[in-house]
């Protein structure tokens, strides 16, 4: 029976309460106004009054203005505004507007463009890419079918060390959150350099009859000038690398230096993690410069390090593992990219491997039924599967 599944789009349909001060014109009133808006771009007054449905109306049609121009001639799926570009809209605005600092309707209609943009963004570099609350719902409700628990579940995430991947609503901190404790499998840009004596111990500490849970994934920014591979870290003006091993490693293979090989790899104890990057990414450099834009380099760079992480972890996961008292493990593995979008929204996820393993079984795998089992899903699942696969 397939689980159903609910897409991004349908996600927290309620909408979020935003606060915007009035603008000094006609015809609108200059005290604040409280409205919530919702996933179809309708703007929602609440309590409404003779003086608030005017209102409304009027922010109705602006708001279409808004989906209008937020997917930049793109087409009507991806002009429906993500709830994620509310939230993180009403987060600015809303503070913005704590701090005394009246914002015109223009400037605020700027900030959920701005927003909207990077998602549309997320969305057509990484076909599939959701939410993080999103993809734990989805995950939950198959592991839980599976056999899978918080409380004989062992997690492990195998995701890069860089901060920005480890905020309280990045796909890291969700499943740490359901699942309790974390066992760390990663190093620089999530590839599980723990190898297989990090899954050894791992493995050791599964609770009896219970089960593994791994999430790896590479990750990649998304900057507030639209610029993929990049981030505005918090306190810094200008825009850093995300994720800056990987980027280092590409910069290295294109400007032409040694590539480290195996005896080069042991006689650089400090920095091992980084050589081994770069002798991955080595091979696969062609590939990724003959690409046309900057955007399409960094998503394929990051495409790259899903696939070069996916084939550490093959060499170092036992699926003949038992528990203490010999009895067969289930494995399930959640496989994809993390993008670091724009603060404050949220930490998008592309799924893109979802699979349980079992010992003397076939690999069941669960990623369209988890995450693209819906109609709407359908084209996002084909584009996933052409740009990875
Ligand atoms: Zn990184």
């Amino acid at each position: 029976m397939k689980t159903p599944s609910r897409s991004a789009d349908s996600e927290d349909s309620e909408g979020v309460v935003c606060q915007i001060s009035g603008e000094p014109r006609a015809g609108r009133a200059r005290s604040a106004t409280r409205q919530s808006f919702t996933s179809d771009g309708a703007a929602r007054v609440r309590s409404p009054t003779r003086q608030s449905l005017r209102q409304r109306d009027s922010i109705s049609v602006k708001m279409g203005a808004f989906s209008n121009i937020a997917g930049d001639g793109e087409d009507e799926a991806n002009m429906k505004i993500h709830p994620a570009v509310f939230e993180a809209t009403s987060s600015v605005v809303g503070d913005l507007y704590n701090k005394g600092i009246s914002l015109s309707y223009e400037r605020a209609a700027e900030i959920l463009t701005k927003y909207q943009k990077a998602c549309s963004l997320a969305s057509g570099a990484f076909p599939g890419a959701r939410d993080g609350k999103v993809i734990l719902r989805q995950t939950q409700q198959l592991l839980l079918r599976e056999g899978f628990t918080p409380e004989n579940t062992l997690f492990a995430q195998s995701c890069c060390s860089d901060e920005i991947n480890h905020g309280e609503q990045d796909i890291t901190t969700l499943f740490g959150n359901y699942m309790g404790e974390a066992f760390m499998l990663g190093g620089l840009a999530g590839v599980p350099f723990t190898g297989k004596t990090g899954f050894g111990a791992f493995a050791a500490h599964i609770p009896d009859d219970g089960h593994l849970f791994i999430l790896f994934a590479p990750h990649v920014g998304i900057s507030e000038s639209l610029h993929i591979g990049k981030f505005t870290r918090a306190g810094q003006v200008y825009e850093g690398h995300a994720c800056g091993a990987a980027i280092g490693a590409l910069n290295y293979c294109i400007e032409g230096k040694p590539v480290p090989d195996n005896a080069s790899l042991g006689a650089n104890p400090h920095d091992y993690q980084m050589s081994w990057i770069i002798s991955q990414i080595a091979q696969v450099v062609d590939e990724i410069v003959a690409l046309d834009t900057e955007n399409e380099r960094q998503a394929e760079l990051t495409r790259q390090m899903y696939k070069i992480s996916k084939a550490f972890l093959d060499k170092m996961v036992d699926v003949k593992i038992t528990d203490l008292h010999g009895n067969a493990v289930k494995i399930c593995l959640l496989g994809g990219i993390q993008i670091n979008m724009p603060r404050p929204m949220p930490g998008f996820f592309q799924p893109l491997l979802f699979q349980i393993l079992e010992y003397g079984k076939p690999t069941k795998d669960v990623l369209e039924e988890a995450f693209f089992s819906s109609s709407i899903d359908a084209p996002a699942f084909s584009a996933m599967r052409e740009s990875i696969y």
